[in-house]
C-alpha cells in the first residue's frame, strides 16, 4: 500500500513589541523571574486589559505580506483552561474572527518547482507563563514574565505533503517575519515555535486520515524528525490493524520519538466566548495603508531582483536572500566593490559563510565587514592579489589584522606581475630540472602542473597565475 502524508502547521511567532499585548509590562527575555509581572499579568481582580497598538500593526503587516485579508473587524475571545502558569484561568486569543485570514506563502521544492501553501488564518493572542521544574524539590516554580507576551499564531492549510515541505514552509515563514521585523525568530528562546498536525491516508483517497498534533517543536531539525517519526508510527499502526487516535503528542529529541500527552481537546472544551473586557478590534483603511507603506522588499521580490540586477542564478539568489542581514551584507559588498557580482556572491556564500559557521557567528557579528570584503575584492580585480592569496588575506582580516590593504602591505602579499621577474624564476627552474623538462617535451603533459607548483613555491604563491601559465607554456615549448 502506498501512503500519502498530510501536514498542517500552527506556528507561534512572538511579536517583537517592547511591552505586553494588554499591559505596559516589559517583554525582555531572560529577566529575573516575576520581575515583569504587573497586576494585569498576574490577573489580579479588577484589572483591565488595554490592547497594544504595536502588536496590531505587526499582525497587519504580516497579513499584507502574505496577501491575506486583514479584517476590518476582529474579536478577542477567552479560551478557558486551568494551568498554574495561567493565573486568569483563561487565555485571551481570537477565535471566530481572527485579524488575518486567507493568505498564502510560496515554497520552493527540491526539484526547483514552486508550491503555494495556504495560510488559513493568523490571530493575535497572549502567551502563558512558564513552569520551572529544576531547582524546586517536589514543587514547581512559576515565572510569569512571559505571560501576556504577544503572539501571532499562524495556521496553515493542510497543504503540506512531506516533512521536507513542512520545513521549507517553516523556514520561509521564519525568514519572512524577520524581514518584516515583527519577530526576532530566536527559536532557542521560544520566539518562533511550531505545532505540527500530521496524518496519513492511502494514496488516492480523498478524505484526510485522523491527525495527531505534535506540540512545541522549536527547531527545524526537530520538526523534520518528529514528522518523520510520526509518519512511520501511524503507517505501522494502521498496517497492523490499529487506528490513529486524535491526540496531542510530545516529541522527545533525546529518544527521537513522539509520545502521547493527552487526548485532543475540542474547541468546545475551551468554552470560547468574546472577552467582555475588550472591544472588537477595528482596523481602519488609513491605518492599513500606513502599514503597507512600511513593508520592506520581501524575500521573493529580492530574490528576483538579485537574479536580474546581479546576474545570479536562482540558487545563489535564494541563499543570499535567505535572511535580510545576509542580503544587506551582500549588496553592501557589491556596491562598495563595484566589480563582478558573481565573484562577490561566491565569497559571501563560500569563505565568509564557512568562517561564520565555524565560529558560530551571525553575519552581523562578522569580524570582516562588507567594506573590508569589498576592499579585498577590489585588490583581486586590479590584480594586486590572486584568488589564492585572497584566501590568506581573508583569514588575516578575520583574525583582526586589519583591512586588505594593510594585510597585503604587512605580509608582502602583493602579486608579482612583472614579466621579467617571473621569467627569471622560470628560467632557474627549467635549468634545475633538465630531466623533467625533457620528459615534458617528450609528451608527458601532466608535468606542467609540477612546473607551475615550482614557480608558485619559489614566489611564495605570489606570481600572477595567468602570467605563470602563459610564460611557462612558451618557455617549455623551447
Ligand atoms: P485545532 O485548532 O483544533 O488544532 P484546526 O482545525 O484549526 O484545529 O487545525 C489546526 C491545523 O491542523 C491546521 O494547520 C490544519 O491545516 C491542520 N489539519 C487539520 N486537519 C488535518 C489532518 N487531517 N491532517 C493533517 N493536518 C490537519
Ligand atoms: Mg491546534
Amino acid at each position: 500500500m502506498e501512503w500519502e502524508t498530510v501536514i498542517g502547521l500552527e506556528i507561534h511567532a512572538q511579536l517583537a513589541t517592547k511591552s505586553k499585548i494588554f499591559t505596559g509590562a516589559a517583554t525582555a527575555y531572560g529577566a529575573e523571574p516575576n520581575t515583569q509581572a504587573d497586576p494585569v499579568t498576574l490577573g489580579l481582580p479588577g484589572v483591565l486589559p488595554v490592547l497594544n497598538k504595536e502588536a496590531v500593526r505587526m499582525a497587519a503587516k504580516f497579513g499584507l505580506a502574505i496577501d491575506a485579508t486583514v479584517a476590518n473587524r476582529s474579536v478577542f475571545a477567552r479560551k478557558n483552561y486551568f494551568y498554574p502558569d495561567l493565573p486568569k484561568g483563561y487565555q485571551i486569543s481570537q477565535y471566530e474572527l481572527p485579524v488575518v485570514a486567507q493568505g498564502h506563502l510560496d515554497i520552493e521544492l527540491e526539484d526547483g518547482s514552486v508550491k503555494r501553501i495556504g495560510v488559513t488564518r493568523a490571530h493575535l493572542e497572549e502567551d502563558a507563563g512558564k513552569s520551572l521544574h529544576e531547582d524546586f524539590h517536589g514543587m514547581t516554580g512559576i515565572d510569569l514574565n512571559r505571560a501576556g507576551t504577544p503572539l501571532l499564531e499562524i495556521v496553515s492549510e493542510p497543504d503540506l505533503r512531506s516533512s521536507k515541505e513542512a520545513v521549507a514552509y517553516m523556514k520561509k515563514l521564519h525568514a519572512l517575519v524577520r524581514y518584516l521585523e515583527i519577530c526576532d525568530g530566536n527559536m532557542q528562546e521560544g520566539s518562533f515555535r511550531c505545532d505540527a498536525n500530521v496524518s496519513v491516508r492511502p494514496k488516492g483517497q480523498k478524505e484526510f486520515g485522523t491527525r495527531a498534533e505534535i506540540k512545541n517543536l522549536n527547531s527545524f531539525r526537530f520538526v523534520e524528525r518528529a514528522i518523520e517519526y510520526e509518519i512511520d508510527r501511524q503507517i505501522a499502526l494502521i498496517e497492523n490493524g490499529g487506528k490513529v487516535v486524535q491526540e496531542t503528542r510530545l516529541y522527545d529529541p533525546d529518544k527521537g520519538e513522539t509520545r502521547s500527552m493527552r487526548a485532543k481537546e475540542e474547541a468546545n472544551d475551551y468554552r470560547y466566548f468574546p472577552d467582555p473586557d475588550l472591544l472588537p478590534l477595528e482596523i481602519e483603511a488609513s491605518f492599513l495603508e500606513a502599514v503597507r507603506a512600511t513593508l520592506p522588499e520581501l524575500p521573493d521580490a529580492k530574490k528576483q531582483r538579485f537574479m536580474s540586477e546581479y546576474g545570479l542564478n536562482a540558487y545563489d539568489a535564494g541563499v543570499l536572500t535567505a535572511t535580510r542581514e545576509m542580503a544587506d551584507y551582500y549588496e553592501a559588498v557589491v556596491k562598495a566593490a563595484g566589480g563582478d557580482a558573481k565573484i562577490a556572491a561566491n565569497w559571501v556564500m563560500g569563505e565568509l559563510s564557512a568562517a561564520l559557521n565555524a565560529s558560530n557567528k551571525e553575519i552581523t557579528e562578522s569580524p570582516v565587514n562588507a567594506d573590508m570584503l569589498a576592499g579585498m575584492l577590489r585588490r583581486m580585480a586590479d590584480n594586486t592579489i590572486s584568488g589564492k592569496i585572497a584566501k590568506e588575506v581573508f583569514e588575516a582580516m578575520w583574525n583582526g589584522e586589519g583591512d586588505a590593504d594593510a594585510v597585503i602591505e604587512k605580509k608582502g602579499l602583493k602579486q608579482i606581475t612583472d614579466t621579467g621577474a617571473i621569467e627569471k624564476v622560470i628560467d632557474d627552474i627549467i635549468a634545475a630540472n633538465p630531466d623533467n623538462v625533457a620528459a615534458y617535451r617528450g609528451g608527458k603533459d601532466k608535468l606542467f602542473g609540477f612546473f607551475v607548483g615550482q614557480v608558485m613555491k619559489a614566489t611564495g604563491g605570489k606570481a600572477n597565475p595567468g602570467q605563470v601559465n602563459d610564460l611557462l607554456k612558451k618557455k617549455l615549448a623551447g
